[in-house]
């Protein structure tokens, strides 16, 4: 069994990263709101049918709390399409609204809470799981909160042979207790694997060769023949089976 990673192959991996896409400055939005609703509407969807329905929303001056509240749902439906699932997302957004206006009257009385309570709060939210939640967290609220998503897990668990399916508060503490409580650290680290998630760690076919972190990674160290990264990703078991009997590149 491989030790998982501490401090200093954390760190390490997202220097390797920002030293290739620089400090990434997240969240895409101007106002907490649109983080908020960004939030909502990138739930199993990419970010560029995300970036339509907010561009539409935005030119129907409806981009807003207030409006959000008090739209039509057929409106807020239409408008919302591109990001797919429009039904849901509407409902849900429109609901994560109401319950805030309902409890709390403004959204920044909302957002002030402490980290826990406020927590609660999101996650008692239909629609709202704890991957979302945690992005209002960090991203619209400035709590420090660890995001975890499908492309930490798959990353983490090529780099450092870490099991994919990991639980989400498992991956969260690991990160939570080896690095320090730092809001720009933690939404600076998300971006980043998300950019390698997006633009090289593919799920079937991960592109390793210009990947800014191959040199740390089990996967590409494992899969490495006269130098050469393979292309092709073999079955997640058969990596398994090889990877783990090779050393941390990082110990
Ligand atoms: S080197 Fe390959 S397997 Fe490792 S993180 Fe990068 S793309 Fe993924």
């Amino acid at each position: 069994m491989k030790a998982l990673p501490d401090e200093r192959a954390l760190m390490r991996l997202y220097s390797l990263s920002k030293a290739r896409f620089g400090f990434l400055d997240w969240w895409p939005g101007d106002t907490k709101f649109e983080v908020i609703v960004g939030a909502i509407l990138t739930q199993q969807t990419s970010w560029s049918n995300v970036a339509k329905a907010i561009k539409a929303l935005k030119k129907a001056k409806k981009l807003d709390f207030s409006s959000i509240c008090s739209i039509k749902t057929e409106e807020l439906e239409r408008l919302i399409r591109p990001s797919g699932y429009y039904r849901q997302k509407a409902a849900r957004l429109k609901g994560l609204c109401l319950y805030i206006k309902g409890a709390h009257s403004t959204l920044d009385s909302f957002l002030s809470q402490d980290k826990g309570t406020l927590r609660a709060e999101l996650l008692s939210v239909n629609g709202v799981g704890k991957e979302t939640a945690d992005s209002i967290l960090l991203y619209a609220a400035g709590k420090p909160i660890f995001v975890i998503d499908a492309y930490t897990k798959r990353i983490m668990s090529r780099v450092f042979g870490m099991p994919e399916s990991i639980a989400y508060d498992d991956l969260q503490d690991l990160f939570q207790t080896r690095l320090k409580k730092s809001v720009r650290l933690y939404n600076d680290m998300h971006a980043q694997f998300v950019e390698i998630g997006k633009g090289y760690c593919k799920k079937t076919s991960p592109l390793c060769s210009g990947c800014p972190i191959k040199g740390i990674c089990a996967y590409a160290n494992a899969h490495r023949i006269d130098g050469k990264v393979q292309g092709k990703m073999q079955s997640h078991l058969k990596y398994r089976m090889r990877a783990i009997p090779i050393t941390n590149p990082l110990s």
